[in-house]
């Protein structure tokens, strides 16, 4: 996310009231399936391909206008996935808005000029040093895939930025360390890290995971302490890396990941994150109803469907 942005976002607690005059991020859902396999997710199941239709998004470039919207996040499942991709992103460059990718990684060499000329900002997901992101993703060889396409696509556009999101999760909390290695490894030019979800219906669950499953992928008690360390020894070793932000979260940040799983088990009182959306964000699926309420009026006052 651009400073700019980063700024309209923190300066947006306590907005939820009212009609919506903007919307800085739109966030588009733009293909169903994944080419990953991934333990903390049910997405790569659906059988179905269905993408996100252009001519469908582009009746919506007034709306995107009017809303002064600036960045478009493209996610998925694997938005290299679709079809025409080139098109979708050059009908939103119309609209004036930086493009983020979102991707598996897996087909950013296949699809690298199409990354390099359409797109503003990618963020891959690395799960850790190669055999914990293998493990994870569960398929042969993803790192080094993902290695190869991030140089293939830097080949063509060497200033792109391009950055590396971890899930924190049961089989890659003890080495979070690493994982900041990895991402360095890969070239990304940063890392962010959060929470995995478990205990809500997103990822394409069917029903919310009981909590024999919740334990297998989430951070058990025992599992407390070991976080807790690796979160230290993270931030005593890389002070540097904080200090550039290379590491986007600040210390106290990555403290609060800990102590959101202590939530998570009844181990801390809970307390509700403060949503912003849709006054800062809104998604959009694929589906009937997607876009639905951000269609007439096209402009001022439209508040946007938020999944
Ligand atoms: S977590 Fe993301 S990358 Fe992994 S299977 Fe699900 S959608 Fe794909």
């Amino acid at each position: 996310m651009s400073a700019e942005l980063q700024s309209v976002v923190q300066s947006s607690e306590g907005v939820g009231t009212g009609a919506i005059t903007s919307m800085p991020i739109l966030i588009l859902n733009v293909h169903e399936n994944c080419n990953c396999r991934c333990s903390m997710c049910d997405i790569w199941k659906r059988p179905a391909g269905a993408e996100l239709q252009v001519d469908r998004v582009r009746l919506y470039q007034e709306s995107i206008r009017a809303l002064d919207v600036k960045q478009v996040v493209l996610t998925g499942g694997e938005p290299l996935l679709h079809s025409q991709l080139r098109d979708l992103c050059n009908m939103l460059k119309e609209c004036r808005v930086r493009i983020t990718l979102l991707s598996t990684g897996l087909l950013l060499k296949s699809r690298a000029e199409i990354v390099a000329e359409c797109v503003d900002e990618v963020i891959v997901s690395l799960d850790g040093p190669p055999e914990v992101h293998d493990s994870i993703r569960r398929i042969s060889r993803a790192y080094q895939v993902m290695q190869d396409g991030i140089r293939a696509v830097r080949k063509i556009s060497p200033r792109l930025p391009i950055h590396a999101r971890s899930t924190i999760q049961q089989a890659n909390f003890g080495c979070l360390r690493r994982t900041v290695g990895a991402a360095k490894d890969l070239g990304c030019d940063s890392i962010s890290f959060l929470a995995v979800d478990t205990t809500s219906k997103a990822f394409n669950r069917e029903l919310v995971w009981p909590v024999s499953r919740q334990n297998e992928v989430g951070i058990t008690p025992r599992d407390l302490v070991t976080l807790d360390a690796e979160v230290e020894l993270l931030i005593a070793q890389h002070g540097e890396e904080f200090a550039s932000r290379y590491i986007a979260e600040d210390p106290e940040k990555l403290r609060r990941i800990a102590n959101h799983f202590r939530q998570q088990l009844g181990l801390l009182p809970l307390r509700a994150p403060m949503c912003n959306a849709p006054w800062v964000s809104a998604v959009v699926s694929i589906g009937p109803k997607s876009f639905s309420k951000m269609s007439k009026p096209a402009a001022r006052g439209a508040r946007p469907m938020c999944t």
